[in-house]
């Protein structure tokens, strides 16, 4: 099997909640997704989250408020757009940016990582930057 070098999870539909915006205060995993980022880390497999969080833009919550929530469902980073869809960034999903700044700050092959997401925006951008991809029915 080929070696995984890291694995990114989108957080809204995937990780829970609903896939639209909830405020880091009140957002729920899903019972099975504690599980299930627990085999992976049993694994060694790196966890980053992977995530547009368009209101950040609009001071609806802070980049810190998504961080501390990410490491308190037991991932190693967060990889975070906070941009709006006008704003023309390059990180943006389906943008491969936030991939890109993953894999140059823990200097992956993104051919050798995988992407889990709920939408044909995750899948997009998991094809854009090369990764291997897994789409999932919660969202
Ligand atoms: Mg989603
Ligand atoms: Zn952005």
């Amino acid at each position: 099997m080929t070696e995984i070098q890291a694995v990114f999870i989108d957080r809204d539909g995937t990780i829970g909640g609903t896939g639209h915006f909830i405020h880091p205060c009140d957002f729920q995993p899903y019972a099975y997704s504690k599980d299930a980022i627990h085999l992976l880390k049993a694994q060694g497999i790196p966890l980053f989250a992977c995530t547009n969080q368009w209101r950040i833009s609009k001071g609806q919550a802070t980049m810190d408020d998504f961080y501390e929530e990410f490491k308190s469902d037991d991932l190693d980073d967060a990889f975070i757009c906070p941009h709006g869809p006008d704003d023309e960034c390059t990180c943006r999903k389906p943008k491969p940016g936030l991939l890109f700044e993953a894999a140059e700050k823990y200097h992956l092959d993104l051919s050798k990582t995988m992407f889990i997401g709920d939408t044909g925006t995750d899948m997009q951008a998991a094809d854009a930057a090369g990764a291997k991809k897994i789409l999932v029915r919660t969202g």
